[in-house]
């Protein structure tokens, strides 16, 4: 490639990026006209000069022509032809005329003014001179170098014509006037161009200069600042573009404004939401030079809040977590004016701002830097509390709440947000159990981990139970003579999302000392009487035996719950059998009774569960409502050696044999056991020798094949034979 096309396309180039620009095509276009305008000038101005030069060299014909005529009278009527003929030499002399001459037609005599020739001399006339012999008027012609007149000699007095009198004048030539024209016109564009280029350009500027503010303003908003000033005030178009420009950026600024209230303001309390506080913590967690801030957060739950809403309604709810947070805030902003603990030093600065946030429901939390030492933290958490307990006077009415705070601190309790948030629920839980209104730091209950454990759990199974976690299981009741399923017992499962399915023996425990039994029970209630209609509307009617813990029992409005489910779910009350374990018999005999009436009406059997490891009288459970005992299986995995659990097992059958009770025997796992079973009279059977318990679709398919379990094994693979005490289901 030659060095030539580059530098063409260089400045192909240049061009390209210069024209664009408004300022560069305003000088251009102005310039275009300019030129244009003078071109036109040039044009008119050459043909008005024409012009004017053609008049000009007529009427000096004409007053030459009338000058000559009139020179020529005396000498035409005394025949000074001579004098004459002189005298019109000298007139062409002057340069402006190029010919004069008189005709005298008496005596045929041309005088001219050339100097060679002489009126002796034989001329032919002129043809404007004929023209004017016949006509007795004025006679012109032009043509491009002159222009000649002729017009008659008239005697002053009479008027007769003596004769006549012809002038030519030489006219400019055109091309050189054309040119002296132009070349003028030229040099003046040319001075005003040079005048004019560099206003255009500066008017350019000055016009493009609002654009660019305009635009300059447009890039400051659309990197976040809308507070950019807007060049407003003209009255012309850009001014018109500018306001409108300017509204529109405040109504994106509001938009903007109302987007990031819904996303960061809770709207009760205007406070900070869980967003923002997430953020914050996450913006303050890093201190400078990468090393970790210490951040601590207090984790806010109210006691007693839920009876406040329930009694009062909503509005008074709102209206006492307004006033919380307003309590809230104003303590932080406090111990900001007064250093921490007012112990700090005022201007040693904190690592970063504190903030209270609401999470959600009766939830809020407080984010600050934890550089104080612990004692420090205590008593701040200490007047949180006492901040929230102070009475709180709504609508005239006097309430009280208390709070329940778990404080952990990054990055010792966790090394991220979720951890740390998690562990400060988890202490705020701890503090919670152990009677509320009071902080707890998780540090101190992490020593203790069974404490911990147990306290995660039943965290954990709180989230669990609105998160549909709790599935249920079936495990076939075996009629041991027609060697029929005669019913099922349903059986709860944890679907946890990390250990996966727990059976009860991990969470049961938990959820009766923490009262979420009742919410479980009902759960597993509910889904086993959907799970009982959908079998009986496919024509199979099949009994199920559901658990429900005595806590349950006691719980004012339980029956009222298990009728209004039956209903809801059209699962038939004479179908249901609701297993209540032995310690039933330590309960109020009569709110049992009060309890199980109505249920009992209804058609709904009782069962006692776990029968004979409760010691309990049996003349006391006799007064108890039900028709059937559950053998517990640790007498029934005893048989086989155990002389003692063989008695028992006995005394039981012969028992309820005499009471009319029918008998369940639990989980048994062999041959030998059913036989002993049946020998002493008891014909209901439960265990893995027929079947584990499994998911619906698996029990029906299992009762839909089962046979005679003669020939059968064991239930395989029951890696945990013990599972009623085991986790993994
Ligand atoms: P349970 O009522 O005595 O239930 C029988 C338990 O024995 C079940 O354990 C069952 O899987 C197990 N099992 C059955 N056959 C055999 C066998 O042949 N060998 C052995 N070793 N075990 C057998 P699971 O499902 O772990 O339940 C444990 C306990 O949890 C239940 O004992 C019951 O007291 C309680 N439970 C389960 N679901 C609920 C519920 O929905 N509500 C309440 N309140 N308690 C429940
Ligand atoms: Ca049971
Ligand atoms: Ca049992």
């Amino acid at each position: 490639m030659g060095e030539t096309p580059r530098v063409v396309t260089k400045l192909v180039g240049i061009l390209l990026a210069w024209l664009p620009g408004l300022s560069s095509r305003f000088v251009l276009l102005v310039a275009g006209l300019f030129l244009a305008l003078s071109v036109v000038m040039i044009m008119v101005a050459s043909y008005l000069d024409l012009r004017d030069e053609e008049q000009r060299a007529v009427s000096d014909a004409k007053a030459i022509g009338a000058t000559v005529s009139r020179l020529a009278v005396p000498h035409l009527t005394n025949h000074h032809y001579l004098i004459l003929e002189q005298e019109l030499e000298s007139i062409a002399a002057s340069g402006v005329v190029e010919f004069a001459q008189v005709y005298d037609p008496a005596r045929t005599v041309t005088i001219d003014s050339d100097p060679d020739t002489s009126y002796f001399d034989e001329t032919e006339n002129h043809a404007l001179v004929r023209e004017v012999l016949d006509t007795g008027h004025d006679q012109l012609r032009q043509t491009r170098e002159r222009v000649e007149i002729a017009l008659p000699v008239r005697d002053m007095v009479s008027g007769d014509m003596l004769g006549t009198a012809l002038v030519s004048v030489k006219r400019m030539p055109v091309n050189g006037m054309l040119l002296s024209i132009w070349g003028r016109n030229i040099v003046i564009t040319l001075v005003l161009l040079v005048f004019c280029v560099p206003v255009t350009i500066h008017f350019a500027e000055n016009f493009v200069r609002p654009i660019n503010a305009l635009t300059q303003a447009a890039h400051t908003v659309s990197s976040g600042n809308f507070d950019a000033p807007f060049p407003v005030d003209r009255k012309d178009e850009i001014g018109v573009l500018a306001r409108a420009y300017r509204d529109m950026v405040a109504t994106i600024r509001n938009n903007m404004a109302r987007i990031h209230e819904l996303a960061y303001v809770d709207p009760v309390t205007r406070l900070p939401n869980r967003e923002s506080f997430r953020q914050h913590f996450n913006a303050n967690m890093e201190g400078a030079g990468g090393k970790p801030n210490r951040v601590c957060v207090l984790f806010i739950d109210l006691d007693r809040f839920k009876r406040v809403n329930d009694s009062y309604g909503h509005d008074h709810g709102d209206a006492l977590l307004k006033e919380v947070a307003t309590r809230l805030q104003r303590l932080l902003d406090t111990r900001a004016r007064d250093g921490a603990a007012g112990k700090e030093s005022v201007d040693r600065k904190p690592a970063f701002a504190p903030l209270v946030a609401r999470l959600g429901g009766d939830e809020f939390a407080v984010v600050l830097p934890a550089e104080m030492p612990m004692e420090d933290l205590r008593l701040f958490a200490e007047q949180l509390v006492q901040c929230v307990e102070q009475p709180l006077e709504i609508s005239g009415l006097t309430m009280a709440v208390g709070a329940s705070i778990g404080v952990s601190v990054y990055p010792d309790d966790g090394e991220d947000y979720t951890a740390i948030l998690k562990n400060a629920d988890i202490a705020m839980y701890a503090a919670k159990r152990t009677g509320g209104n009071r902080a707890c730091f998780y540090q101190e209950i992490e020593s203790d981990s069974h404490a911990h454990e147990r306290i995660r759990l039943e965290a954990e199974l709180k989230i669990a139970l609105l998160r549909d976690e709790i599935t249920i299981v079936f495990q076939p009741k075996i009629d041991c003579t027609s060697m029929s399923v005669v019913g099922a017992e349903v059986l709860a499962r944890w679907n946890h999302p990390d250990r996966g399915l727990l059976s009860p023996g991990c969470f049961i425990d938990v959820a009766e000392e923490s009262g979420l039994i009742t919410r479980l029970g009902e759960r597993v209630l509910d889904l086993a009487c959907r799970q009982g209609r959908v079998w009986l509307d496919a024509g199979q009617r099949m009994p199920l035996a559901v658990n429900v813990s005595i806590r349950q029992i006691e719980q004012p409005g339980f029956t009222t719950r298990v009728l209004e489910t039956l209903d809801f779910t059209g699962f038939p009350a004479e179908l249901l059998q609701l297993e209540v374990t032995e310690t039933v018999a330590m309960a109020d005999p009569e709110q049992v009774s009060e309890a199980t009436g109505p249920l009992l009406k209804a058609g709904i059997t009782f069962a006692i569960d776990d029968f004979g490891t409760g010691y309990s009288s049996l003349a006391h459970l006799q007064r108890l409502p039900f028709n059937t005992f559950k053998i517990d299986q640790s007498f029934v995995s005893g048989l086989a050696g155990d002389h003692h659990s063989r008695s028992i097992v006995k005394t039981i059958l012969a028992m309820a044999k005499s009471l009319r009770y029918e008998v369940v025997a639990e989980g048994v796992e062999t041959i030998d056991q059913q036989a002993f079973l049946m020998e002493n009279g008891c014909t209901t059977a439960q265990g893995f020798l027929f079947a584990r318990p499994m998911p619906a679709d698996r029990f029906e398919a299992w009762a839909a094949a089962f046979t005679r379990p003669q020939g059968a094994q064991a239930d395989p693979a029951s890696p945990d034979r013990n599972s009623a005490s085991g986790c993994a289901a």
